[in-house]
């Protein structure tokens, strides 16, 4: 996986995960494009559970065609999937709703019909961390649900995410809205994507790469790997997380009663709040992942890197 730091291109601000009037959702397409346009997205993909929903692009807002579906996963858990780009009419998608497939089914059909697939929610699924397995063609998962946070406290799969990282599946985590309420769901939890440009297989590309980093406020400015360390570059944060395998990891955390752990800052701005970290990369770790909180709680993530 190249990180989106090393690669040129432009960063888009993408909303992965939202709903229309042609689902649960409360806006009709063209204006939730609109409302994404107004909070400054670049990138909209609507996904409607079972129906391919569709909204002009305009000059600032790229609008890719996407879908939700539902697969069985282990344990009999109803799993949502993510299928962004995906083409397919309404026959198909009716004959594989008939089929109740499982996630790799699901994901063979999303590959087949040109799309990328993204396991949404595990955590609010139920999924029991460590006991889920990703097909090579489901590209990630959805680390942040705004919408499962504030609905049941559920959001934050990181559990799960770790759980297929210390397995070795070394795949990227998105956040997102999951808006079906535009306005009190929304503009919570964003992807940051590094595309060449901003174009539909652009985008798709990135996604299908892992070239992007998730936000629920914070920027990471720069991850990059210097010997046996990681530096981090930040918009102003009060900790800075080099999350690894069991047991392992480094950690700066800044403010009253700061508390470093095989890291230190290497700058703060004026309020002390860290902008530059340098965190070590346990000797036995054979993956990390940056993860940063600002003063408010509000978390970003970068995608894992091997060791
Ligand atoms: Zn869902
Ligand atoms: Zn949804």
């Amino acid at each position: 996986m190249k990180g989106p730091w090393t690669t040129g291109g432009t960063w888009l601000r993408s909303a992965l995960h939202t709903h229309t009037t042609r689902s649960d959702g409360e806006l009709a397409p063209k204006n939730l494009a609109r409302h994404y346009e107004r909070a400054s997205y670049d990138v909209l993909a609507v996904t409607d559970h079972w129906r391919i929903t569709d909204a002009a692009s305009s000059e600032r807002l790229l609008v890719i065609p996407s879908v939700e579906l539902n697969c069985i996963l282990p344990g009999a858990r109803d799993g949502h999937v993510l299928a962004f780009g995906v083409a397919a009419g309404e026959p198909e998608l009716r004959e594989l709703a008939r089929d109740h497939a499982d996630l790799e089914t699901t994901a063979d059909w999303i590959e087949a019909h040109g799309g990328v697939a993204y396991l949404a929610h595990p955590y609010w699924t139920g999924v029991t961390p460590g006991t889920l397995e990703l097909p090579e063609n489901v590209t990630g998962i959805e680390v942040f649900n705004a919408g499962c946070e504030l609905e049941v406290g559920r959001g934050l799969s990181a559990v799960h995410w770790d759980e297929l990282l210390e397995a070795g599946r070394l795949c990227p985590a998105i956040a997102a809205d999951d808006s079906h309420h535009p306005g009190f769901d929304s503009d919570l939890a964003w992807t940051w994507v590094r595309a060449p440009e901003r174009s539909r297989a652009a985008v798709l590309g990135a996604l299908a790469d892992g070239r992007f980093y998730s936000s629920t406020g914070p920027l990471i400015l720069d991850v990059r790997r210097d010997g046996e360390a990681v530096e981090v570059r930040c918009s102003p944060c009060r900790t800075v997380t080099l999350v690894s395998g069991r047991t392992i990891g480094a950690a700066v955390n800044v403010g009253r009663l700061g508390y470093r752990h095989a890291g230190r800052e290497l700058e703060c701005n004026q309020e002390g709040l860290v902008v530059h970290a340098r965190l070590d990369v346990p000797r036995s770790a054979r993956h990390v992942r940056v993860e940063v909180a600002d003063a408010a709680g509000r978390k970003a993530w970068a995608n894992p890197i091997a060791v």
